[in-house]
């Protein structure tokens, strides 16, 4: 099988190296760290699947215009990238549903978002409608800063139209689980759990980021957190897509929070979370191209995805200046020297070579997420120890990583609380 993968970050290298375990794999437009990227675009590549990575492209149609051509695409339709295209509109559709999610209210106007600000309890929510690479979220405690982002967000000033109607949310608190399921329109089967980390800094200080880091497995999502994130969430979220008449083929991709009342839907993603990815891909033991294919053609059948036990751990490694203006065209040291570390492989993401620049030179970073630095472990502290030592091999002015990524799991992994299995 010829798969054609569609982005240019970490999530398309991981993706294309699991699918490359079985499939031809080629990548558009890739990235010069990604082996088999072309500068083709997708409409006028012949393959047997495409598996389209970005949500950008989903919401703008990419997935109906191939699905026109007659290919074989996994990765919904406009009608069903909605749900991560508009927040406002996945709200609604996650309340039709009976799914468990924070209370909230959307709004186009400052008054009544204000008026709705003041009946929350205490920890404040503002996000953008529209899309806003993971960066149109702020979380506050402090009522007059969440009333200065309304005003921000609504004027245009903060994320242009992407901000003009905004949503105001509870703050829900408790562990955060990202379940990535692969859906064939019908049925969704989830994949192992993964965490990332979405906040710049240690200990989640400063702003949201697109995520600085994951790990997989979850020790705190066992069996019973899983069957209960299909069956209460996942699953009636398919089957009210449907029940609009939407054919949902690809990933959805619930973001949870174990809150004390139960798993709660903070938001849904239309596609293979980045950088939760590059963690759930390495452990996948069954073959990648053969699920996504049978979910593109409306038939997961007896499909089911199998994983190792090893966990994976990513750091990603971020340029100065990141998320607000990465300072960007920095030669990247020390990267071969990393890979060479046990368990480790370096996906590419925010990477670059000048254009007249020989094959072989070093690559530059162009990116504000330029590495994600993957490794394998026999449990979560050494996978953690074998990605930190990858990421001391590599180098550029300002590179900065979060020094806690699956600390803490690694941590009650080697010490489970009593009645809690290992
Ligand atoms: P989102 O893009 O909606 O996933 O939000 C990004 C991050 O903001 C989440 O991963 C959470 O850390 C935080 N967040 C979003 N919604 C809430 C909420 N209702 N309560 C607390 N934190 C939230």
């Amino acid at each position: 099988m010829r798969v054609c993968v569609v982005g240019s970050g970490g999530r398309e290298h991981a993706l294309a190296v699991a699918l490359g375990r079985t499939a031809e794999v080629v990548v558009t437009p890739g990235n010069p760290g990604i082996p088999g990227s072309v500068a083709t675009p997708p409409t006028e590549i012949d393959a047997d699947l495409f598996v389209i990575g970005p949500e950008v492209p989903l919401v703008d149609g990419l997935a109906d215009r191939l699905r026109a051509q007659g290919k074989l695409v996994f990765g919904p339709g406009a009608d069903g990238a909605r749900l991560e295209g508009s927040k406002a509109w996945m709200k609604q559709v996650l309340v039709d549903a009976g799914v468990p999610t924070a209370r909230y209210g959307d709004f186009t106007e400052a008054e009544p978002a204000l008026s709705f600000l003041e009946t929350l309890p205490g920890l404040y929510v503002v996000k953008t409608d529209g899309l806003a690479a993971g960066k149109g979220v702020v979380v506050t405690e402090s009522l007059p800063e969440a009333r200065e982002v309304v005003a921000d967000f609504l004027s245009g000033q903060a994320f242009g139209d992407a901000g003009r109607r905004v949503v105001i949310e509870e703050g829900l608190t408790g562990p955060e689980l990202s379940v990535l399921a692969v859906c064939d329109g019908r049925r969704a089967l989830a994949l192992a759990p993964a965490q990332d980390f979405k906040r710049v800094g240690d200990g989640d200080e400063g702003p949201n980021t697109g995520g600085m880091g994951a790990y997989s497995p979850v020790p705190l999502a066992g069996d019973d957190v899983m069957a209960m994130v299909m069956d209460r969430a996942v699953d009636p979220t398919l089957a009210a897509l449907r029940n609009q008449g939407i054919d949902y083929r690809g990933v959805l991709y619930a973001g949870l929070m174990l809150t004390p009342d139960g798993p709660k839907i903070i938001e849904y993603n239309v596609r293979f979370g980045d950088p939760e990815t590059q963690v759930v891909a390495p452990r996948l033991s069954s073959d990648l191209a053969d699920l996504l294919a049978r979910a593109a053609s409306g038939s997961l059948g007896d499909a089911a995805p199998s994983f190792v036990d090893d966990a994976a751990v990513t750091v990603v490694c971020a340029a100065e200046g990141y998320p607000r203006s990465p300072r960007l065209g920095d030669p990247i040291e020390g990267l071969e020297l990393a890979a060479r570390v046990e368990g480790v492989t370096v996906f590419c993401a925010g990477v670059a070579r000048a254009a007249d620049a020989p094959e072989g030179s070093p690559l530059l970073t162009a990116g504000g997420r330029v590495l994600d630095i993957t490794a394998m472990g026999p449990d979560l502290a050494t996978a953690r120890s074998r990605a930190y030592q990858a990421v001391a091999c590599v180098s550029w002015p300002g590179l900065h990583v979060r020094s806690d990524i699956a600390a803490a799991a690694a941590h009650e992994q080697s010490h489970p609380r009593k009645g809690e299995r290992p």
